[in-house]
């Protein structure tokens, strides 16, 4: 059977826009490199996964003239969607508008926030998202409320919450695709970081996957991986995707293909895919293909004092967006602010194995910990690559001067809210989860391979929905922004491709 659409990846871009197409009844088979993750014990066993590194993928980049490095980037059905924090904020309004930073300029979006916001209220019923409106200054305007309401702050977190807005800070509730009871009631564990096996995380197998397979004309295809997508004889529409499976090659000719391999491979992919008429990839006539990398400049910041003790378990039910637009006395945006999964002893020494576990566990009883994050702007020397099989990464950081005053920012009101130690540490290429633009979208085919429907202007047949196709990172998380481009563009192919 030749399917109408075949879809590259199921996480949160693929899995979001075979949601948005499924009901149309187009034949559509889902091609997804990993397997399922099965219900084990080792997922929620913390020093499976952040000692042993029991889920880590084993794959290598490069680094430009460099060594390699273990990426955390996560291969299986769901993507890494399976190992989310779950927070699915919506950029800001100001996000898809041209934004000055300290270190350079944040381009505009091919469309306003107005215009996208109805994608994102589809994208926050499909994940099923809880949340409320009123307490963040910089919640832009939503035509209907959260499907659900917020997860409650635990005990010794509301505790840090009025500290904070004792301070004057505006600390609101994350939206979270998180069913609280039914996760807690496998086992009492954060969830970010920890794999989903449904037990109530609204990733995006158990949320977009499970509505698109939930019809006869949707098919997944586990363990295959897509190695070439090739052009027909015109050398415009995408003819032929390739993949192995079990050792065996195998070709379809589908009149559409949806790219949806994650930002770094999905522009690996189309370089790869590089022929004689197209000699620096597939969809790459305006060469930002690859280009234009960025991921969140991020921290993690422990605040301690021997007079709190945090007894949570999961932690992670608020943020903090008051340097978000400004630095918050009328200087550039910083960035955001939230919780992070609760850091344990067991957590902690993966980064610290030289300090006894319950030196580090005793610690974090008396510490709270939260997550940093300012926007990275998109630079053409930000860079996917490939050699051969290798892909190279050279990530050039953009705006870390704002990162620094972010952080600077937070250790100053952590200590006036009572924790006196506050420490941080960033993270670096090894963490590439917030990865995005490398296969923009934009209105000039000259300086974006996609148009504002994520369509590539070279190959008319052929759309990106992963978070490639974000022009700009914010600086906020990107699931919910990726979901509902997926959901606007299975519109538009409904509308534009599939009407009779
Ligand atoms: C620990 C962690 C916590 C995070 N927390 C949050 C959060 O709280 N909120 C948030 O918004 N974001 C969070 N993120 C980021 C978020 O998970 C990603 O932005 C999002 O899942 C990316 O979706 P995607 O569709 O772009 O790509 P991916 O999730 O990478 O999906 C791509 C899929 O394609 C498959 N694939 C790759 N190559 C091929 C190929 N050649 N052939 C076939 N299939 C292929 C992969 O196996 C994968 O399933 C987090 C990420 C991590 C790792």
């Amino acid at each position: 059977m030749t399917p109408d659409i075949v879809i590259i990846g199921s996480g949160i871009g693929g899995a979001s826009v075979a949601a948005g197409l499924a009901s149309t009844g187009a034949r559509i088979v889902i091609l997804e490199a990993g397997g399922h993750i099965p219900d084990q014990p080792e997922n929620r066993d913390q020093r499976a996964i952040f000692q042993r590194g029991h889920f880590r993928p084993k794959e290598q980049w490069h680094e430009v003239g460099g060594g390699p490095f273990n990426p955390g980037n996560y291969y299986n059905v769901g993507g890494n969607s399976k190992f989310y924090g779950a927070v699915l904020y919506r950029y800001r309004r100001e996000d898809f508008l041209e934004m000055q930073h300290l270190e350079g300029v944040s381009p505009a979006w091919p469309f306003s926030y107005e215009e996208f916001e109805p994608w994102y209220g589809k994208a926050e019923a499909l994940y099923q998202v809880r949340g409320s409106l009123g307490d963040d200054p910089t919640e832009p305007v939503h035509s209907a409320p959260y499907p659900y309401p917020p997860v409650p702050d635990e005990p010794s977190i509301s505790a840090v919450k009025a500290r904070l807005k004792a301070r004057g800070l505006h600390p609101s509730p994350l939206p979270l695709g998180i069913d609280i009871d039914r996760w807690m009631a496998k086992a009492p564990t954060p969830w970010d970081a920890h794999p989903n096996s449904d037990d109530g995380k609204m990733d995006a197998e158990s949320t977009a996957l499970a509505a698109a397979l939930s019809y006869s004309n949707v098919t997944l295809v586990t363990h295959a991986r897509v190695n070439l997508l090739e052009t027909g004889t015109d050398g415009k529409a995408i003819a032929a995707v390739v993949y192995e499976r079990d050792g065996a090659e195998v070709r379809l000719t589908p009149q559409l293909v949806v790219l949806a391999a994650g930002a770094v491979q999905s522009a690996a992919l189309l370089l790869r895919s590089a022929s004689g008429r197209h000699s620096g990839g597939l969809g790459n006539s305006s060469d930002q293909v690859g280009r234009n990398f960025m991921n969140h400049n991020s921290s993690a910041v422990l605040a301690f004092s021997p007079s709190y003790r945090n007894s949570s378990v999961y932690q992670k039910t608020f943020g903090i967006n008051d340097y978000y637009l400004s630095d918050g006395a009328g200087g550039p945006p910083l960035g955001n602010i939230q919780l992070l999964g609760r850091v344990s002893g067991t957590i902690l020494k993966a980064n610290l194995p030289q300090v006894p576990e319950w030196l580090l566990g005793r610690i974090s009883a008396h510490a709270i910990d939260f997550y940093t994050i300012t926007e990275d702007l998109p630079h053409p020397e930000s860079r996917v690559m490939v050699e051969g099989e290798r892909i190279v990464l050279k990530w050039t950081r953009t705006n870390w001067k704002s990162h620094e005053l972010l952080v600077k920012r937070l250790k100053a009101d952590l200590r006036a809210a009572g924790f006196p130690l506050v420490l941080s540490r960033s993270f670096d290429k090894r963490t590439p989860s917030h990865q995005c633009g490398t296969v923009r979208i934009g209105t000039d085919p000259a300086s974006a391979p996609l148009d504002p429907f994520s369509r590539s202007f070279d190959h008319p047949n052929l759309f990106v929905t992963d978070a490639s196709c974000l022009p700009t990172s914010a600086a906020v998380n990107p699931a919910l922004t990726i979901a509902a481009q997926a959901l606007r563009v299975a519109d538009h192919i409904t509308r534009t491709e599939l009407a009779a």
